[in-house]
């Protein structure tokens, strides 16, 4: 949400001006260091979009600085990064983001963060004040449901008309709602064209229901997945034609300005694209809030010891 992207702004920004002015060596590394939790496409995109910034930012707004201080950690769980794409998007990724420094542990988990020192499960230290936790969400719901119903990440298991399990008159849509069956033994993916296309159809079934008209279960047409990895990059799935680079880049771009809603935002949006493309300017680099940081390290701490 906005709050929180202000937030990570502000942390960057606030960390990148305290290291300008810090002597000591240790704490300046970890001012400048960022580890981003989770491989997923939210991790990835962003350690693109940093690398990005330490490559054509950084260099412009703190000449003092050498190119190499700013140390962009990308830690994913599993063996590859963008799991649930295809083979050849998650080997592309890796590619792309070693390319622009981004450095990779694969098959490492976090277990511990104490707001300087990030602890991986294989006994590594990461020194760094900005953390960045990309590592899934986790379902919000109303007290007096069975456990029985909930699965991983506190979703919901539906059945196929998307009515919450033992129960009569409750209905679950989107990151929040685990339709399992055998095509989709994890339920549906988490991504903004679940909930579109579960909105609909529970409109639908509604209105039928209301209606005495006959109601079908949730059929998922997957769309395709695009990721980014910095500017001019992108890992594109749709269907079985698997691609990446500039083309990949362009397809997203295209889609993500054609979601937007309405004319002139959409016209806004593609101007400051265009000349953020030719100028590898990023504006508004302006510390607007203080970004007070001791809640969300404790929060990762606690997130990391409910995972354990
Ligand atoms: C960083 C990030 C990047 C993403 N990028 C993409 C992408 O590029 N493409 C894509 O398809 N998907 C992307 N997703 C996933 C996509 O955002 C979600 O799948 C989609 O928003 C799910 O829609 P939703 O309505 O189920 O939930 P949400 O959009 O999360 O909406 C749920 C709302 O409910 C509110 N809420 C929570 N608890 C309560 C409560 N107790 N009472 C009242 N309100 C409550 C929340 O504040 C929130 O506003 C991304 C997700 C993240 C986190």
């Amino acid at each position: 949400n906005i709050r929180d992207s202000l937030n990570i702004r502000h942390m960057m920004l606030q960390n990148l001006e305290q290291a300008a002015i810090t002597c000591d060596d240790e704490e300046r590394d970890a001012l400048t260091n960022f580890v981003i939790v989770g491989g997923g496409p939210a991790g990835v995109e962003m350690a693109g979009a940093l690398a990005e910034f330490c490559k054509y930012i950084l260099p412009k707004d703190y000449p003092e600085y050498p190119f190499s201080i700013m140390k962009i950690y990308l830690v994913e769980a599993f063996g590859q990064l963008l799991a649930a794409m295809s083979d050849k998007a998650s080997m592309n990724t890796l590619k792309y983001l070693k390319k622009l420094g981004v450095e990779v542990l694969l098959n490492e988990s976090v277990s511990d963060y104490d707001g300087k020192i990030v602890r991986t499960k294989s006994g590594k230290k990461l020194l760094a004040r900005n953390l960045i936790w990309t590592a899934g969400v986790k379902g919000d719901f109303p007290k007096g449901i069975d456990q029985k119903h909930v699965v991983k990440g506190n979703r919901l298991k539906t059945d196929a008309y998307l009515k919450v399990e033992g129960q009569k008159n409750m209905y679950a849509i989107g990151d929040i709602a685990a339709l399992i069956s055998e095509e989709t033994p994890n339920g549906h993916p988490q991504v903004a064209q679940t909930a579109i296309q579960q909105g609909k159809h529970l409109s639908r079934t509604l209105v039928n229901t209301i209606n005495k008209k006959t109601v079908l279960p949730f059929k998922y047409r997957d769309k395709g997945s695009l990721a980014t990895v910095g500017k001019r990059r992108a890992v594109a799935d749709l269907g079985k034609l698997r691609f990446g680079g500039y083309f990949a880049w362009l397809l997203w771009s295209i889609v993500h300005l054609m979601s937007i809603s309405g004319f002139r935002n959409r016209l806004m949006v593609g101007f400051n694209w265009a000349v953020s493309y030719f100028s590898y300017e990023k504006s508004n680099r302006v510390i607007i809030r203080n970004f007070k940081p001791t809640p969300y390290y404790k929060t990762v701490k606690e997130t990391i010891q409910n995972e354990k």
